[in-house]
């Protein structure tokens, strides 16, 4: 062991870094983010407000964003039906920064938090980095489905003090089925039970949001984000829903000032454009639904998406794949998941470069029989 991974908490000892690749290639399909620039109307708006602001850096940020956590609530107001009054809300750098305001109020040693293999990859990093136990809750194995009754099983097992659920989930893409959030509450009467809905606005019509059931459960807890389907991933902007004790909890953990004043502004004049920005939606759905089509097509068996991205089965070595993929110019995600690839959804134009590429691969690439 070198001398700084014994000064290292012994937990971090032996762990690798969150590291999607960020290459500089021709169409990049491997973070789910949007294709899609920001819309000239949004940026001299923001530019406007921000030349108005910058002179007042010398000051902290409201310490409360206040002004964003109003925007926030009209939003959700609007686009997801709930109302919500702004003591509410949270938000953070970027979603994953509200899961860790989270965890470190919730979690800690000798908690336990529960997810549901595969899903998304920062949950348990997260956890353990704070030091709280994860488990690693199972899907089953061949459709990634969670029903209630595995749900509830494994939750009795484990008695967590945290629960993920991740709907629409990422990497698989499906929305979970809705009674698994309130069966999930009743199996672990003392979780906090997280629902990670970053990929809600792309979700299949009639897919209902756990942001409905906030009024009657205290103990639950929305988390949204900015950075897929607002085409924002670069202005770092995630937030939640939940009750205000909640959010008096997650002040004790937050750093002070942790939003800065040009994060905020950016984040709410770009609330104040939704509608426009969230334009692009359906065209990424359709791009979404075209993949999935196609990819059955060539013989792949590609996951039903309620997201901006799909996870395809069917391939003999995905690795091979992804890397024959990349020498073609086109980058996508190896989540891990054996025979398996993720690609994000993108312009028609990405979607068409991805598809050709697949069709060249394919009779080399697939899982068959004499190829498994
Ligand atoms: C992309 C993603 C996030 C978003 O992270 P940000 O920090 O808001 O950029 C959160 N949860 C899931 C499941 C995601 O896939």
């Amino acid at each position: 062991m070198s001398e700084i991974e014994q000064l290292l908490r012994p937990e971090l000892r032996g762990r690798t870094p969150y590291g999607a690749p960020q290459l500089d290639v021709d169409v990049r399909l491997n973070t789910n983010e949007s294709s899609y620039p920001v819309p000239d109307a949004v940026v001299r708006a923001v530019s406007a407000e921000l030349a108005d602001e910058l002179s007042g850096l010398n000051r902290y940020p409201d310490r409360e964003f206040t002004a964003l956590r109003t925007a926030l609530a009209d939003y959700l107001a609007t686009q997801a039906g709930v109302s919500f009054d702004p003591e509410q809300l949270w938000a953070g750098n970027g979603s994953n920064e509200v899961l860790q305001h989270l965890v470190q109020a919730f979690g800690g040693p000798e908690r336990t938090a529960l997810g549901f293999t595969p899903a998304y990859s920062m949950h348990p990093i997260i956890t353990e980095t704070l030091g709280t136990r994860w488990v690693d809750g199972q899907r089953d194995a061949q459709t990634f489905d969670l029903t209630v009754e595995s749900a509830v099983e494994q939750a009795g097992e484990v008695d967590p003090n945290l629960v993920f659920l991740c709907s629409p989930n990422n990497p698989t893409g499906s929305a979970l089925p809705f009674e698994v959030i309130e069966a999930m509450l009743d199996a672990a009467p003392r979780a906090l039970v997280v629902v990670d809905e970053a990929y809600a606005e792309f979700a299949r019509p009639g897919t209902p949001t756990a942001l409905s059931l906030l009024a009657d459960h205290p103990r639950l807890v929305v988390t949204r984000t900015m950075s897929k389907a607002f085409t924002l991933a670069g202005g770092r902007l995630g937030y939640l829903a939940a009750a205000p004790g909640i959010i008096d909890a997650l002040r004790l953990v937050r750093l002070p000032y942790h939003l800065s004043t040009p994060t905020q502004t950016v984040a709410r004049i770009a609330l104040e454009h939704a509608d426009l920005l969230l334009e692009t939606v359906e065209a990424i759905k359709a791009q979404r639904d075209r993949i999935v089509a196609e990819l059955t097509a060539l013989g792949l068996a590609p996951v039903p998406s309620d997201a901006n991205f799909v996870l395809f089965g069917g391939l003999a070595d995905a690795p091979a794949t992804w890397q024959a993929l990349l020498d073609d110019g086109v980058l996508v995600r190896d989540v891990g998941i054996a025979h398996h690839l993720r690609v994000t959804a993108g312009t028609p134009q990405e979607t068409s470069r991805f598809l050709a590429a697949m069709s060249r691969l394919v009779p080399a690439h697939m899982m068959t029989k004499e190829n498994p």
